[in-house]
């Protein structure tokens, strides 16, 4: 084995499977083999934010990083910004060493962050733990770049370990993209609507457009499932544009028909962030509907704001300015923080169904949700609470000082049809 990697020094991908193989191949009962499989966040950005050449330097520290740790017997980058490495622990001894992983990330990002000050450098970590020594080395390098993928753009996790559960979402991927692409192309995916409620009007205020796929047997696929691989390949982006131009089109035609107009939200993934066109982008397409922006309202979710801040803050502020409404999207599902409320230039804040029901169930939840309603009144921002599902619910919330609902008490996301015919169609302005 003479060559070997010219950038990092590691092994050549062929030359990494022959010597993991051999090494799966006199292991000893003593011993456990786990392979990690790892990648950047946002690779391309960092590349072209700050050169190719920091892009390198990175790579270059990564498989430093990687070979330093003793237990590494053998690394490769198969590609890019990728790269794998072979662990040999002992038996029993993994459970502790894999805080190590976590180490990793945290010391790796902190140690570049000064480099790169204007995106969070951040690793994505895939771990597969090898039981059968006899498995091919293929097999076992696929079920952790499946691991890693799964955490691709999730800062909350330092790592991922290989389970069933990412090889059926891995299936899902490869069963719904076709499943998508035909839908988008054949002008089939569903857009569904699910209104909000102001409690003192009595009436619908506001509706949130949400989308569902129909597989090959005409069955319903919920976002939850299409979601997660549609963000995974990137393809979500192409969903949103889709929303978004349905939802105008929507409003321009109920404008047209002297409808009464309800504003509608439309579900912003965080990849639209990256794109630095984002703003412009969306204000070209709004233009040529001649609605207003008073029907038009973004719903980017909470963890987003954490994760991008640096990134998202000034396209966000340049969409208000230009009149759209923002809101912050499942509050209060991750790590909420007061002090983001007081900075956010948002207009909304959604309280997000788990938490309000985990709150009202116990009397410290209660005064946690009571006071933050109370501070959002505070500082005059809107609230909506999401996933109200009986009266009760909507009496401790509205009590507490929330007018907005959203949930199956009041109605479950329907589609268009049924949704115009009961909210829109009967109300003529
Ligand atoms: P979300 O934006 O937080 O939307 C609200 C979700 O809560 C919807 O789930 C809705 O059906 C559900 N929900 C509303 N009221 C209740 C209730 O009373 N009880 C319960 N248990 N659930 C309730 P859905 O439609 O399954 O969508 C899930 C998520 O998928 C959405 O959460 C949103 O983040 C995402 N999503 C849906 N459509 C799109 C889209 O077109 N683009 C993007 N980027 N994301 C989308
Ligand atoms: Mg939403
Ligand atoms: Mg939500």
């Amino acid at each position: 084995m003479d060559n070997n990697d010219k950038l990092t020094g590691l092994y050549l991908f062929d030359d990494f499977i022959s010597v993991a193989s051999k090494q799966l191949g006199n292991a000893d009962a003593a011993s456990l083999y786990v392979l990690v499989s790892l990648d950047f966040s946002k690779f391309k950005y960092i590349n072209r934010v700050y050169s190719y050449s920091a892009g390198d330097k990175l790579i270059v520290d990564l498989a430093r990083a990687i070979t330093d740790e003793k237990e590494c017997v053998v690394a490769c980058r198969p590609y890019s910004d990728h790269i794998i490495g072979l662990f040999c622990f002992e038996k029993g001894e993994w459970e502790t060493k894999k805080e190590r992983l976590k180490k990793l990330q945290e010391d790796f990002c902190k140690s570049h962050k000064s480099q790169y000050p204007k995106t969070s450098v951040h690793l994505n970590i895939g771990v597969y733990i090898v039981e059968d020594i006899t498995e091919p080395v293929t097999s076992i390098i696929d079920k952790a770049n499946i691991a890693r993928r799964s955490v691709k753009g999730n800062y909350s996790v330092p790592y991922a370990v290989y389970t069933q559960k990412l090889q059926i979402l891995k299936e899902a991927e490869s069963r719904l993209i076709p499943i998508f692409e035909k839908a988008i192309e054949n002008d089939e995916i569903l857009v569904y609507m699910q209104p909000k409620i102001s409690v003192k009007k009595g009436g619908i205020r506001g509706a949130e457009a949400l989308t569902r796929l129909i597989d090959e047997d005409g069955k319903i696929v919920p976002p939850d499932i299409f979601i997660p691989v549609l963000e995974n390949s990137g393809k979500v982006l192409d969903l949103d544009w889709y929303v978004m131009k349905y939802v105008f089109k929507k409003i321009k035609e109920w404008q047209d028909e002297g409808r009464s107009i309800v504003p509608v939200s439309i579900n912003l993934s965080k990849l639209h962030f990256y794109h630095d066109s984002l703003v412009v982008d969306i204000i070209r397409e709004f233009e040529q509907y001649g609605i207003s922006t008073d029907y038009v309202e973004f719903e980017v979710t909470e963890s987003v704001f954490f994760e991008e801040a640096d990134l998202i803050i000034d396209k966000i502020e340049k969409l208000r300015q230009y009149g759209f409404k923002i809101s912050v999207d499942d509050f209060g599902a991750g790590y909420s923080s007061l002090n983001l409320i007081g900075i956010l230039p948002v207009d909304i804040i959604k309280l997000d169904k788990g938490f309000i029901k985990n709150s009202l169930n116990n009397r410290k939840g209660m005064e946690i949700i009571k006071g933050l309603i109370r501070i959002l009144n505070e500082i005059e921002m809107d609230i909506v609470c999401e996933g109200i599902e009986t009266k009760d619910e909507e009496r401790i919330v509205y009590e507490f000082g929330c007018d907005s609902m959203q949930g199956f008490l009041y109605d479950k996301p329907i589609p268009i049809d049924n949704f115009e015919d009961k909210y829109i169609l009967r109300a003529v302005i």
